[in-house]
This record gives C-alpha cells, structure tokens and sequence, in this order.
C-alpha cells in the first residue's frame, strides 16, 4: 500500500476512524499530515473542526482544513439544495477534488481515508444491487495514481470493523465526534450498514467473507486486464479528468448560474 519513506495526506474527519488512523500511522513513524474539509454544516461541522484540531495540535501533527463557507460562501447543504442534488452526491464530488488537489499541492504522493470493513461491504452491497460495474472496478483499498496529479488513494483499515474500531479509539482516549453528519440520514449507506449487521448477528464473519472473497476476485481479474483509466487534464483547472472538463468545475460552474 506504502512505505515509510512515503509521505501520508490524512483525510481526517473528526471521527472515530479517520482520527484512529492518524494515531496509528504516527506511532508508526509515518511522516503525515491531516487534511479536513469544513462542510459548513453548523455546529457538526463545528465540532468536527475542533476535534481534528484539538487532536493534531495536542500531537504537534501539522494539518490543514478547507472550508466551503470561506471558499464558496455557503455550506454543502445549501451547495446542494441550489443545484437540485442530494447533499452526498455534490459532497461526494467536491471532497474527492479538494482531496486529491491540496495533498498533490503540498508534495504528498498518498492520501489514506478512514473507510473500515463495514464501509466498505455496505458499498459493495450497493454497487451489487444495483449493478454499478464502474464502481466495482474501481472499489479498491489501494488505487494507484495513473495521472502525475492523481496522488494514491489507500484505506489502510479496511479490514478493520466499525466496532474494533470504537473500542480502541476509547482505550486510546482519544476524542472524537460521535455524532452522525446530519446528512447522512436516511441514507442508504447506513440501510446497507443495517442489513449487514443483522446478517453478521446470525452469521458471524459474513461482513469479512463478503468484502475480502471480492476482493480476491477482482486482484484475479485485474491480472488479466489491468484499469487503465484514460485521464487528462480538465481545460478549466488542469486537474485530472476523465472528460474535458471535471466533474468539480462542472458542479461549481452550474453552482454559480443557480446562484
Ligand atoms: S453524509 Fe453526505 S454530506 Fe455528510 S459527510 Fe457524508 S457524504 Fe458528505
Ligand atoms: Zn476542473
């Protein structure tokens, strides 16, 4: 996935396993940096800003946040309800950009998200149900960069459940936002998180079966025909894109028509 002579861009949240994840590496001796997106969503966003910064400077750890609000002069809810679009869907897009571009900005060829076991068997789930072929392609915990502004994206705790997850982050003391983003109610994510759990209850080890035997296959399938995705750069902001112009320039563009 890495080495130690590599640099780590942490996407820190303020949760229990983004937050999780920077301890761990630290202790590891990995040199890193946090990097958190302030989504302007009131007083959750508040705390979850507090928590990663009470975190990196209690550990001297060097960070740097990215707020929507300062950037764009609204919050992803109101980015979301302006454009007609769920509030995951824009988040999902805007994160992903600021991302990758503010860790290739500051030198770092990696970026490690917190995503555990439970994430990401609800999201294979999803994209099972519904047949999301692209999607599973690209469902890895390791994507290399196939564009010299592409960093690599790893989810170095992906074996990890969501409970073992909590409990050591408790004996570890260390302080995290427990509460949900308010956006994420209702979503189907979290349906998938349910019937997964209700599965391991009876059938202990399905949540690891499911997610590690997919992954088996698709290093099989890889072999065969490696992903080669085709990017350039977007003629708007010359950051890597599938099309001529990337799905964030796009976003804001319609953003600012809506406006
Ligand atoms: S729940 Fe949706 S809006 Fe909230 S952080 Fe996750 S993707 Fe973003
Ligand atoms: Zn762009």
């Amino acid at each position: 996935m890495f080495g130690l002579d590599e640099d780590i861009a942490v996407a820190v949240s303020g949760g229990k396993d983004s937050l999780v994840l920077w301890e761990i590496l630290t202790r590891l001796g990995y040199r890193t940096m946090g990097l958190h997106i302030d989504l302007g969503i009131g007083a959750y966003s508040e705390i979850s800003r507090s928590k990663v910064e009470t975190f990196a400077r209690a550990r001297n750890l060097p960070f740097v946040t990215h707020a929507l609000q300062t950037e764009h002069g609204l919050g992803i809810s109101e980015m979301a309800a302006t454009l007609h679009r769920p509030a995951c869907s824009a988040c999902g897009v805007i994160k992903r950009y600021n991302m990758n571009a503010i860790a290739a900005e500051h030198g770092f060829p990696v970026l490690a998200t917190g995503h555990n076991l439970d994430d990401e068997a609800a999201r294979l789930l999803g994209n099972v149900l519904h047949w999301q072929e692209d999607y599973l392609e690209k469902q890895s915990p390791a994507l290399p960069s196939s564009h010299p502004k592409l960093v690599r994206k790893v989810k170095p705790l992906y074996r990890l459940a969501e409970r073992e997850i909590a409990a050591w982050a408790v004996l570890q003391k260390i302080d995290y936002i427990v509460d949900e983003c308010p956006n994420s109610q209702g979503s189907k994510l979290l349906l998938y998180k349910d019937v997964l759990n209700r599965l391991e209850a009876e059938a202990p080890g399905t949540k690891h079966h499911f997610y590690l035997q997919f992954l088996d296959r698709q290093k099989a399938r890889e072999q065969l025909t490696p992903l080669t995705p085709d990017l350039r750069e977007c003629a708007s902001c010359g950051q890597p894109s599938t099309g001529e112009v990337c799905s964030y320039c796009r976003l804001i563009a319609t953003l600012k028509v809506a406006r």
